[in-house]
């Protein structure tokens, strides 16, 4: 693959640090030391494990640039401290589209409703292969949820579904874990009743980013799983009142969760972005939540955006639901993908078991970009 770079003159008056270049039709410009550490030669990079060789730091500030051509897929550029830095196209290419913030929070992502159809389903057997495995992993990523049918409904199952990711995430619930309802629930979690959609672990720094979820037994009238795209409310939110979704997403929470073996005292706002502003974690824990750390002048303005928040959240039009049969898994960013379950009843010899587990959300990139080397 090649990407047709454009070397444009410096304009007049620039300084002769930065080489201007054209790429499609976009325009950028690359500053000689940035360009000197972002070189890719085997001086500068072991060419074996990739690990750097020249110390970022110790560039000379002064750096100007001498000449530059692009031959084979490499844009060259000669340096006046001698040395000639190259950079591959398509790398070049990717890395400028994001530098910058992003124009677009939810880029790359497909949002969805209520209305947006079922969800993608994908067979146990099809993710044994490397375009199957590839496939279902970019459906996460681009829609934030996949069901797998066809899975063993036990601990060993989900285990094996997970393994096809990385390594699970053990937390303070453990390695793997199972719900299982009881008629003498101790939470809510445990009970017939239904939950509002939420995110799991709000209270850490980094919740994990992916959920798997496997029905065991299904033996129960009711009890769907309930799911909403975090990132789609946020952009109702940020197309229709501007400066609430600012509130929502600047204002950090408290998320106190103390039980007998554990303390966390986490913080973050409602709606999480990174720093070039694309969208992170979404947190929405109703019966975890702490209080906000805000000004009293902007109390008023808070709570009617959480109020707006909530309201679209927990809005029918924004729901899917998916009723698990045993040996359906759910798969979904639990940083973008907001889950709960509708009511259901155990009868006289009702059961509903579930096992679940977390991953890293970077995990499943990075098996994604390893299956891809082989399709
Ligand atoms: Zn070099």
């Amino acid at each position: 693959m090649t990407v047709g770079i454009t070397i444009l003159d410096r304009p007049a008056g620039h300084d002769d640090q930065t080489l201007t270049i054209r790429i499609g039709d976009a325009e950028h410009q690359l500053h000689a030391v940035w360009l000197r550490d972002a070189c890719v030669c085997a001086a500068c990079r072991n060419p074996a494990t990739n690990e750097r060789l020249v110390d970022s730091a110790q560039i000379p500030l002064d750096l100007g640039v001498v000449a530059a051509n692009v031959e084979q897929g490499h844009l060259r550029v000669e340096l006046t401290d001698g040395h000639t830095a190259i950079c591959e196209t398509v790398w070049l290419r990717r890395h400028l589209a994001d530098v910058g913030e992003a124009s677009d929070p939810a880029a790359g992502r497909l949002l969805w409703d209520g209305g947006g159809g079922a969800l993608s389903t994908f067979a146990r057997t099809d993710l044994d292969d490397p375009a199957g495995l590839v496939a279902w992993l970019d459906t996460i990523t681009e829609r934030g949820a996949a069901v797998v049918t066809g899975v063993d409904p036990s601990d060993d199952g989900l285990r094996s579904v997970a393994r096809l990711i990385g390594d699970i995430r053990a937390t303070n619930y453990g390695v793997t874990w199972r719900i299982e309802a009881t008629i003498e629930p101790v939470s809510a979690v445990d009970s017939e009743r239904g939950l509002l959609v939420h995110t799991d672990l709000p209270y850490r720094d980094v919740a994990p980013g992916l959920q798997l979820l496997l029905a065991g037994v299904v033996d129960v009238a009711g009890g769907a799983s309930t799911l909403v795209d975090g990132y789609a409310v946020a952009e109702q939110i940020r197309t229709a009142d501007p400066a609430a979704w600012r509130l929502l997403t600047a204002t950090e929470f408290s998320y106190p969760f103390v039980r007998d073996d554990v303390e966390f005292h986490g913080r973050a706002p409602l709606i999480g972005l990174r720093p070039d502003g694309t969208y992170f974690q979404i947190r929405r824990a109703p019966d975890l939540a702490g209080s906000p750390f805000v000004d009293a002048a902007d109390v008023a303005d808070l709570y009617r955006a959480l109020r707006r928040w909530t309201d679209l959240i927990d809005h029918p039009d924004n729901e899917v639901q998916v009723a698990l049969r045993p040996g359906e898994l759910l798969a979904f960013d639990n940083h973008r993908v907001l889950h709960g379950r509708t009511p259901f009843a155990l009868g006289s010899s009702g059961r509903r078991l579930l096992h679940g587990c977390y991953l890293d959300i970077e995990d499943l990139r990075s098996r994604r970009a390893v299956a891809a080397r082989s399709t």
